[in-house]
C-alpha cells in the first residue's frame, strides 16, 4: 500500500481529530496513568493529624511491563500532572478515533 496520504481527501470530522492531536503532541505535557487521592495519618503522636484532619495525598498509578508502579505526586506538580493525565487521556482517545476511521478504510479497501 503506497497510496499517498492527502489530508484534503479525509473527512472534516477526521482533519479535526488530527489537528487536536497535533495540537496535544506538540504543545502540552502528556503522562499515562490515573490519579488515585489518599488521606493518611503520618504517625507522629503531635501532628494535627493524630486527632484532626488527615493529609490528603495524590498518586500517579500506572502499569508499565505488566506491573503497577505509583508515584506521589508533590503538591507542586499536582497541577501539572492532573493536566497531563488528562490530555493523554484525550490523545487515546482521539487516536482511536482514528484508528477506527482505518480499520473501516480497510474493511471497505477504499485508500
Ligand atoms: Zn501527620
Amino acid at each position: 500500500m503506497t497510496e499517498p496520504f492527502i489530508r484534503a481527501k479525509l473527512s472534516a470530522a477526521e482533519r479535526s481529530f488530527r489537528s487536536r492531536i497535533a495540537q496535544i503532541a506538540s504543545g502540552q505535557w502528556f503522562l499515562r496513568g490515573t490519579l488515585s487521592e489518599r488521606s493518611s495519618k503520618c504517625g507522629k503522636p503531635n501532628c494535627r493529624c493524630a486527632n484532626g484532619p488527615l493529609h490528603q495525598s495524590v498518586y500517579l498509578v500506572q502499569s508499565q511491563a505488566g506491573k503497577l508502579r505509583q508515584f506521589c505526586v508533590p503538591k507542586a506538580w499536582r497541577e501539572r500532572v492532573r493536566q497531563a493525565v488528562s490530555d493523554y487521556q484525550e490523545l487515546q482517545r482521539l487516536l482511536d478515533e482514528v484508528s477506527e476511521l482505518e480499520w473501516k478504510r480497510l474493511q471497505e479497501r477504499k485508500p
